[in-house]
């Protein structure tokens, strides 16, 4: 360690897995956006006219497909949310619409998870997300499909069972925002980069899970995504 710049050891590098291929996707920041489709915002009793918005989760939250999501400390309320995941390329800042899907490398299923009782306690307190939010192991992603090989899908069946059971059963062509105005939106408010990746709101049928769930995800066209509700960590 004595030559290195570092005076630890740096952290590894978040990374998505891409399908096919023993290839990553390096992840710099991951970003979720709130209220995106019309049924979800109603069962959460929210103003359905208010614009989208937009919150983060650290990279290092991501869980693989297959993996185990210890059941978080301090909730009794964890919520399944299957999202649309974008990962980009390239960004920039005040992205054009029409040029927004230049930027995307792919697509993923995930899976914004949610310490729901946190979230709406910070809600109502004014206060930040993160607690509710951006927690360990948040943040289950499958693998990625490049855009050049399956398009840029607006349109298909959104959907998660928990052992067995469809919870969730959505199309992306309700998403309220599309990708691009996402991209675009999200751009006038910080710089968008190569490695930035973006979960695109859940559709209705949230609810909660519990150590020992199998929750399997899949969104046409794009992929699947499973994973399990461990035990909480010692
Ligand atoms: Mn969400």
């Amino acid at each position: 360690m004595t030559d290195s710049q570092y005076v630890i050891a740096p952290p590894a590098q978040p990374a998505l897995a891409v399908a096919g291929t023993r290839q990553t996707f390096p992840v710099r920041r991951i970003w979720c956006v709130g209220r995106n489709y019309l049924e979800h915002i109603k069962e959460m009793g929210q103003d359905t006219r208010e614009p989208p918005f937009f919150f983060a989760k650290p990279a290092d939250a991501i869980v693989p497909d297959g993996g185990t999501v210890p059941y978080p400390p301090r909730t009794k309320d964890l919520h399944h949310e299957v999202e649309l995941v974008v990962a980009l390329k390239s960004g920039g800042r005040n992205i054009a619409t029409a040029k927004a899907l230049d930027h995307v490398w792919g697509y993923c299923v995930g899976i914004d998870l949610t310490r729901r009782d946190l979230q709406i306690a910070s809600r109502e307190l004014k206060r930040p997300w993160e607690v509710g939010k951006a927690f360990d192991a948040s943040a289950p992603c499958g693998a990625l499909r490049a855009a050049s090989e399956i398009g840029h899908p607006a349109k298909g069946r959104i959907a998660l069972t928990c052992n067995g059971k469809v919870r969730q059963d959505g199309d992306l062509a309700q998403l309220i925002w599309s990708v691009p105005e996402i991209i675009a939106q999200l751009s006038e408010i910080v710089a968008l980069d190569a490695g930035d990746i973006i979960m695109t709101g859940t559709p209705a049928g949230v609810a909660a899970t519990v150590a020992g769930d199998k929750l399997a995800c899949e969104i046409a066209g794009v992929g699947t995504l499973s994973v399990t509700i461990g035990q909480p960590l010692k």
